[in-house]
Parts: C-alpha cells; structure tokens; sequence
C-alpha cells in the first residue's frame, strides 16, 4: 500500500505576478486568480517517489489519483473526502488506443460532456462545493465564457452542487448542437446566457464582470477556466494514466498535445517535472499559433487576435497558462526547448489526417486530436520515428460538421448525449453589452 506519491510535503501557490501572498489550496481554489491578477503556480513542484514510479502500472487509477493529488491540496480537504472526490472525477475509462505502428491515442473523451475537460471540471466542482459547506465560505457564482467544451464540462460537474451557481456565456450560433445541448438543458443551478456575438465577445464581458469591484462585493466571482488551481492540476492524472498503459520495453513516449490555452499541456510538464518518464512534448496548434511562432522566433513571445478554426477548442490567441509554461523552466528558453516543441497545422490539414487516417487505419480523430496527430507525424519524420501518443481530447460527435462528410454518413450519439436529446433549451438572450450582464448579475 502506498502511502503518499511524493516525497515533498504540503504545496502552497504563489502569484506568478509577485503582488500577493501566498495562498493554500483552498484559498487558490475560491479565488480563481491571486488578487495582484497573477496565476497560481507552487511553490516547490513535489517528487514522485522512486516507490510510487516502481508501483506505477499495478495502481488503482482513484489510489493514483489521490496519491497525485494529496500533496496539491494538502491540509485544505480531509484524505477520506479527497479520496472520493478524486475517484468521483476519473469515474470513466482513459484507454490508450493503438493508431497505427509508433503511434497511439489517450482517448480523453469517455467522460460526461465527452471532452477532457470533465475531468477538472468534475475535481474542481467537487471542490468548491466541499468549501461551500464550511459557514465561512461565501456563496460562490461561478462566471465562464465558453467556445463550447468548457461550458458543457463546468455545468455537467457543478450541477446541483449546494452553494455555487454557475452563469455561463457563450456565443449564440457558434457552438454545436451538441455542445449547445449540454449548456442549455440542464436547468437547476446553471444559466447559460446566449450571447448575440463571438466568443471573444464573451471573454470580454466576463473579464469586465472580474474587475468590476462593486458586483464583485456584491457576489463572490470566481472562474471555472483552467487558470483555477483545481481545475488545471488534476490534469496531469491523464499523463499518468498514459504512463500506466505505456509498453514498459519502449522508450519514453513523445507527447503531442492538441493545445489552445495550454493549461493540458502545461500540467503534463508539471507531471514530467515530477519525474514522470515521458518524452519530449509537442505543443500542437492550429492557426492560432502564438507559442510555435515564440519557438520560430527563437523564444520572443507576441500575442495574436484569435482567429476561427476546425478546432475551435483552441481558438485562443494569447494563452492564459504560457505563463506557466515558462515559469516551469524558469523562463530559460534553452531549457524549455529541450521538454517542448511546437507547431502549427492547418484546417486543411487537419481534414486531410481526418480521411487519411480513417482511410487507413479505420480510427476516427476529432479535429483536435488530428491536430495533435498531423504534428506528431511531423516530429517522427524529423526524429527517427520516435514512438509517441496524441491526446484525443474530444469525441468526433462533438464536430458533426467536419467529421461527417468525412465518413459519409452519420455518427450514432454515444449515451452521455442521447439523454439530452429532446429536452427544452432554456438560455437568456444577451446583447453585447456589458450593462446587460451587470444587471442579470446584480440580482
Ligand atoms: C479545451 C480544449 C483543448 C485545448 O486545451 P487547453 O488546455 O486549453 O490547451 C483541446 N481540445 C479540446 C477538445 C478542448 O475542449
């Protein structure tokens, strides 16, 4: 039995801006982001001890789970409640999928809403509310734009949590059928607010909600993105599971990761950190490509107006967790581009590896795990054919109008949709104007 993953003690965070002091898990968690406007990052990055490694393969996914996380969160929940809410939030299957020779796919895309992000939604959810039930913890709202993925995956892991409601915008006609489902159906404890414009549009009315200081007196804010504490570490659990099912006669895989805010990939580092035996990551990107043009300029970062792809998941033109990413080599570009490479791939591109590789090996990719394969591909034909995984981090049904012509007909809708089928939309029809939100959170 294993007791503990790590060999280091209980994490604090600090403010990647410097402005703040340092908070616990708890803290970091109710606030979203330090109050100087700075990231959460820890302060010591535990060691996975040469036991938890050795013991890898043969764990339980929730012990793993719990071992992961425990020096995270420390003291700020009991190991028994952490346990649950750990094995609560992984409740589902992480297979690692042979593609084709030297190349393998973390399907990411089993949960709920059929997007990785149910699981930090799930872990951070279970959180918030475990906090609400202490008398001195405010009645949290939490407040999310969404391109599609992360509004389904906040609302499915917050529903029916006591104590936090969840406002989530998103921008009306610009998200699937399915993903529109997911956010207007469930009713109870989450709104979705339709918003008459894009998902930048979005973003924007949500960032002057936060530093609007008289709503923020009047009802406590925080973010369900994952610049959250809570929802970007129990990530890296899914490079643990890549690890568990790796062959243990190969050579450490190459990580490719379909990336757009970057906090997926930034918490396979940190796992990688931690000793975790991985290869060297690629940060895979469609045409927002802010972080492969820091790597063709030789490390000099610029931010992009974000434009509209296939993979619109990634449709993020300054990511919020690059920040992290550089703070985990200490902002030493040298180092950094040891771990990490990155490239960019077209829409075209990304249609054609859909077809070639359905063509070929019968594996249907969405059109942001084909990203992540196209790019891959790439750096085995540079790198000897090193063997290597793509993270799937999203069900083809999610992107009927890609995926379809594709195939020729039809995908049949797994079970954690089909019940949503039929159910009555419910959202407030928003205009682009920030009164309109004040006054709808005013309430
Ligand atoms: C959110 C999302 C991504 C990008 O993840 P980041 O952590 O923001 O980089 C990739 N694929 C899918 C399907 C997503 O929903």
């Amino acid at each position: 039995m294993l007791e503990t993953a790590h060999k280091t003690a209980t994490v604090y965070y600090r403010s990647l801006n410097h402005q703040s002091p340092p908070a616990d898990f708890r803290a970091a968690t109710i606030a979203g982001q330090a109050p100087d406007g700075g990231l959460y990052f820890p302060e010591n990055i535990p060691q996975f001890s040469d036991n938890f490694l050795q013991n890898l393969r043969a764990l339980p996914r929730p012990e793993l789970a719990l071992a992961v996380m425990q020096p995270y969160v420390g003291d700020a929940i009991p190991t028994a409640d952490l346990a649950q809410i750990c094995a609560e939030a992984i409740d589902f299957d992480f297979p690692l999928v042979p593609v084709q020779p030297g190349v393998s796919a973390l399907e990411l895309f089993h949960g709920p809403t059929l997007a990785f992000k149910d699981v930090g939604a799930r872990f951070m959810s279970r959180c918030l509310g475990h906090f609400a039930r202490r008398s001195d913890t405010p009645a949290v709202t939490v407040l999310v734009a969404t391109s599609g993925d992360t509004g389904g995956a906040v609302a499915a892991g917050f529903l029916g949590v006591p104590g936090v409601e969840v406002v989530i915008l998103y921008p009306s006609g610009k998200v699937s059928p399915v993903q529109e489902q997911q956010l207007t159906t469930l009713g109870q404890n989450i709104t979705a607010l339709e918003v008459s414009g894009t998902f930048d549009d979005c973003q924007a009315l949500v960032k002057q909600a936060f530093q609007d200081v008289d709503l923020r007196a009047r009802r406590f804010l925080t973010s369900a993105n994952s610049i959250n504490v809570a929802r970007w570490l129990p990530q890296q659990l899914y490079y643990c599971f890549a690890a568990q099912q790796w062959s243990q006669d190969a050579p450490a895989p190459v990580v490719s990761v379909p990336s757009g805010n970057f906090g997926n990939l930034c918490a396979g580092l940190l796992a990688r950190a931690s000793g975790l035996p991985l290869g060297p990551f690629i940060a895979a990107c469609n045409a927002n490509d802010p972080v492969p043009a820091y790597f063709r300029r030789g490390g000099h970062y610029a931010a992009q107006p974000a434009v509209p792809t296939v993979s619109n998941a990634m449709d993020v033109g300054n990511p919020s967790n690059f920040v992290r990413v550089l703070e985990l080599f200490d902002n030493e570009f040298p180092r950094l581009a040891q771990a990490l490479s990155a490239d960019t791939v077209s829409d075209t591109e990304t249609i054609a590896a859909i077809a070639q590789v359905w063509a070929d090996y019968h594996y249907l990719l969405d059109p942001h795990g084909a990203v992540a394969y196209v790019a891959l591909r790439r750096h085995q034909a540079a790198h000897a054919e090193a063997p290597g995984l793509l993270l799937a981090t999203a069900h083809p049904v999610k992107f009927p109008a890609v995926v379809e012509p594709v195939l020729g007909h039809a995908i049949p809708l797994p079970p954690a949709v089909q019940h949503l089928q039929g159910r009555p939309k419910r959202s407030i029809e928003l205009p682009v104007a920030y009164e309109a939100l004040r006054a709808f959170l005013w309430r």
